[in-house]
């Protein structure tokens, strides 16, 4: 379970309404039962239930089980989806081990205005549920002009792997495997693809590494998980 306070031996926490309610009455936790916490810092700590309260569980930490891990170095950047894709690609990026979750506007994006409390929650969901302690970093949107124009000074020698349906390349493995050992970055367009203009604009980069997934055309959910399958498989942890 998520918890935002510091973690310690002995320390006294108070549970929100939707957690004491999951534990409490989902889960049916009683006082004197375990639960594993992490805040993404302090590793994760076993800890007792002293009050089972539907609306306020209180908890006891007990004792340190697994030191806190560092933060994944995958990068994923994505068009918005509309409702339950956008859901569903933030919760999977999560699960694949993506430490960092930038959505990005494309002139074919169609959903301009993200929730970002939304996205925020749905990732320390996929992140209690594959039982990751850090939770991947949801950046505010960005264009992605913006994007390119940034990436250097933000980013660093960080190579931006870009899945486009249109590349002619035999396949992403080879793309994938000449990248082992560099930082990595993931970038998936909106339903509608992305413009010429972007492509233009992606392949002048020189940090930008363009990868097919196949001659199909992915939903781009589904090139989100392929991309990320592959590039955990070949330079993933
Ligand atoms: N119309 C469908 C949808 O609603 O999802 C398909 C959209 S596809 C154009 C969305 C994105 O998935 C693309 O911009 C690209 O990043 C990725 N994609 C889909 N098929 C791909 C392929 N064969 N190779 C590489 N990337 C692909």
């Amino acid at each position: 379970l998520h918890v935002e306070p510091d973690l310690s031996a002995g320390a006294m926490l108070t549970l929100g309404k939707d957690q004491s309610l999951y534990l409490a009455a989902v889960l049916r936790k009683t006082v004197g039962d375990e639960v594993v916490l992490f805040n993404g810092r302090d590793g994760a700590w076993l800890a007792r239930l002293t009050g089972d309260s539907k609306r306020a569980v209180t908890l006891e930490t007990v004792e340190r089980i697994a030191p806190q891990t560092p933060p994944s170095d995958l990068w994923y950047g994505f068009a918005p989806l509309k409702t339950e894709r956008l859901d569903y690609v933030v919760q999977k990026a999560t699960e694949m081990g993506a430490g960092v979750i930038q959505p990005v506007l494309t002139r074919y994006t169609q959903v301009s205005r993200l929730k970002h409390d939304k996205l925020v929650a749905n990732v320390i969901e996929a992140a209690e549920q594959c039982e990751v302690l850090t939770v991947p970093e949801v950046r505010p949107e960005t264009t992605l002009e913006r994007l390119i124009a940034d990436w250097p000074a933000r980013e660093g020698d960080r190579r931006l792997v870009f899945a486009d349906e249109g590349e002619a390349s035999a396949s992403p493995l080879e793309a994938i495997r000449a990248l082992a050992g560099e930082p990595v970055g993931l970038l998936v367009g909106p339903e509608g693809g992305f413009s010429d203009e972007e492509r233009t604009l992606l392949h002048a980069q020189p940090f930008v590494v363009p990868v097919s997934l196949g001659p199909r055309i992915l939903r781009a959910d589904t090139a989100a998980v392929a991309a990320l399958a592959v590039i955990q498989a070949i330079i993933g942890d």
